[in-house]
C-alpha cells in the first residue's frame, strides 16, 4: 500500500511534474485484459466523459470519437505500456572493430505527460561505445519510441531509455539526452510556449570521463 498523501500534495506533484518512481507504475494485473476489451471499456468511459461535458454524441462528427480515442490510447500512443510491444533488438558483431562513440541524434519522439495526459514531444540524442556488438540504428529509434508511448515524466523516460540500451548493448557506456516540449506547460498552466526541458542520462565512460561526455555534446550541437 502507498503512503497516504494528502490531496494538496498530490496536486503539487502533478502540477510540478514530479515523478515518484523509475518504473512506470503498473498494476500486477495490467495485462490480464486483452487489447480489444480495453478498447471497448475505454470507449464506454470516454463516451461518458464527453456526455458529461454536454457534447451531443448523436452528432455525426462526434459519434465515432470515443472509439477512435480508445483505439488510439491502447494501440498507438500508450502501446509502450505493454511489454509484448517491446522491440526485440538484434545485435550484430562489430566487424570493423569500431571502438569509437556512435551517436544517433535528433530521434523524434512523442509521449504524454502522466499528470495531464497531454503531449510531450521532442528529440532524443543517444550515444554508446560498443563492447564488441552493435545494434541496427532503427532499433535505437524503436526503443526510444517504445518507452515514449507511455504516460511519462521526462526524467523517467530518459532513464528507461538509458537503462534499456545498457542492457541490450551489454555496455555501461551509454548517454541519452532528451530535449522536449511539454504541452501542459505551453497550452495550459503557465502557458510558456518557448521553454523546453532537457534531461540527461550518463553511464560508464560518459559519467566518468569528461572527454567522452564533451565529445557527445559536441556532436549533438553540430549544425545540420
Ligand atoms: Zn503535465
Amino acid at each position: 500500500m502507498g503512503i497516504d498523501i494528502s490531496q494538496a500534495s498530490l496536486e503539487e506533484i502533478g502540477e510540478e511534474h514530479v515523478g515518484t518512481s523509475l518504473e512506470t507504475p503498473l498494476r500486477e494485473d495490467a495485462f490480464e485484459m486483452d487489447d480489444d476489451l480495453k478498447v471497448e471499456l475505454i470507449e464506454k468511459h470516454f463516451r461518458e466523459i464527453m456526455h458529461i461535458m454536454g457534447l451531443d454524441l448523436t452528432d455525426d462528427s462526434l459519434k465515432g470519437t470515443p472509439h477512435r480515442v480508445a483505439k488510439m490510447y491502447v494501440k498507438e500512443v500508450f502501446s509502450g505500456l505493454n511489454p509484448k510491444n517491446k522491440p526485440i533488438a538484434k545485435l550484430f558483431e562489430n566487424k570493423y572493430k569500431y571502438k569509437e562513440m556512435l551517436v544517433e541524434k535528433d530521434i523524434t519522439f512523442h509521449s504524454h505527460c502522466e499528470h495531464h495526459f497531454v503531449p510531450i514531444y521532442g528529440n532524443a540524442h543517444v550515444a554508446y561505445i560498443s563492447k564488441g556488438e552493435v545494434i541496427g540504428l532503427s532499433k535505437i529509434n524503436r526503443i526510444v519510441q517504445y518507452f515514449a508511448k507511455r504516460p511519462q515524466v521526462q526524467e523517467r523516460l530518459t532513464m528507461q531509455i538509458g537503462n534499456e540500451l545498457k542492457e541490450v548493448l551489454k555496455t555501461d557506456d551509454v548517454a541519452v539526452i532528451l530535449d522536449a516540449n511539454h504541452m501542459c506547460v505551453s497550452s495550459r498552466g503557465v502557458q510558456d510556449t518557448n521553454s523546453s526541458t532537457v534531461t540527461s542520462f550518463y553511464s560508464g565512460k560518459f559519467e566518468k570521463d569528461e572527454q567522452s561526455r564533451n565529445e557527445f555534446l559536441k556532436y549533438i550541437s553540430l549544425e545540420k
